[in-house]
């Protein structure tokens, strides 16, 4: 309820900004950075960029090189629980290839409890608070994973592989969905391991041996929300899209051609038409061009109105990053 207020006074985005730490062997380097506090972060900046010196930027919350994964979840927790109540979220990981996208809404390759992501802590909540109010609200839950590549949305959960194009579609029933694409209930945590297990699978399927695809698309976890009340009848909807975004690098046109570059060019397409969509969100334009990427068409009935939108956005700490660092950054100030 609190939160709720703190929403609405605030405005329904928020954005986070998580620092990945140096890998092991990377261990004492100079970092990008010189300062992080709970709200803001300083990078360094040589005169390359500009005018040498320190430039800050704040944000709703930073989380700094050695938070865990529960830390980052407890403050995305209340936005989950709000999916409960019928509320539409999306959360975003952004940011180039390598700074900690799939960590956050996932965990690292070797996953154990304590690093599982925000996907999976979010749907072990959910199962939580569904019990507890099993005596008043009968919640039936259900998820999507679906792959955004080159413009071309796949089911990540089709048991013959993820090969199938599939549209999206608006109708008055359903708002906008892909109704081609498995919606599998779910009950419990194994369930979700499960699924998310095979969406993986399917996502690596068709990756050729060299290209890493798993950057260069969009994944999206979708998490459907049905309650009856169990006195009065009536029924509500949420919806939570959780979406590991395509890597933000830039691309040196010069060097790719081809299929890259077309890749590239997609990528390049649907970030920008998402930071144009929350860019007017945010600033309370009347035209939000949601139809200029399969992803903000995917995502409509969840971008704006009461839905509510957390960006964690992603960096890393080498100098050698720090271009990326800068544009991530600039994005994150351009949403928020
Ligand atoms: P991305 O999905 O953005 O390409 P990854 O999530 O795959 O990046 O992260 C790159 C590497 O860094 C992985 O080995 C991952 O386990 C590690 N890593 C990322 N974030 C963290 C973190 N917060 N703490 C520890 N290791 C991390
Ligand atoms: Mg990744």
């Amino acid at each position: 309820k609190l939160y709720n207020q703190v929403q609405d006074l605030k405005g329904n985005i928020r954005v986070y900004c998580r620092v990945r730490p140096f890998l092991p062997g990377q261990s004492n380097r100079a970092s990008s950075y010189d300062h992080i506090d709970d709200r803001s972060l300083k990078i360094i900046t040589p005169s390359k960029y500009g005018k040498e010196g320190r430039k800050s930027f704040t944000f709703n919350k930073v989380f700094g090189p050695f938070s865990t994964q529960e830390e980052v979840f407890s403050d995305t927790q209340p936005l989950i629980r709000s999916v409960l109540d019928g509320y539409n979220v999306c959360i975003f990981a952004y940011g180039q290839t390598g700074s900690g996208k799939t960590f956050t809404m996932t965990g690292p390759k070797d996953i154990t409890e304590e690093s599982r992501g925000v996907n999976y802590r979010a749907l072990s909540d959910l199962f939580y608070l569904s019990e507890q109010r099993k005596d008043t609200i009968c919640y039936e839950i259900s998820v999507q994973m679906l792959e955004i590549y080159n413009e071309q949305v796949k089911d990540l959960l089709a048991v013959e592989g993820s090969s199938k194009r599939l549209e999206i579609r608006n109708s008055s029933q359903n708002g906008i969905n892909v109704p081609e694409a498995n919606l599998v209930p779910v009950s419990s945590t194994f369930d979700v391991i499960y699924l998310m297990n095979l969406g993986h699978k399917n996502r690596s399927v068709s990756a050729t041996a060299m290209n890493d695809r798993s950057s260069r698309s969009h994944s999206c976890l979708t998490v459907h929300v049905h309650g009856r009340d169990l006195t009065s009848g009536s029924i509500l909807r949420g919806c939570m899209h959780l979406v590991d975004l395509a890597g933000s690098e830039r691309v040196d046109k010069s060097e790719v051609t081809g299929d890259r570059l077309k890749e590239a060019q997609h990528i390049n397409k649907s970030l920008s038409a998402l930071g144009d969509v929350i860019a007017s969100l945010a600033q309370k334009n009347a035209h939000v061009p949601y139809r200029n990427s399969k992803l903000t068409q995917l995502l409509q009935d969840s971008l704006g109105g009461q839905a509510k939108t957390l960006m964690f956005v992603h960096i890393s700490p080498e100098p050698d990053a720090l271009g990326e660092t800068l544009s991530t950054l600039k994005f994150a100030e351009r949403v928020s």
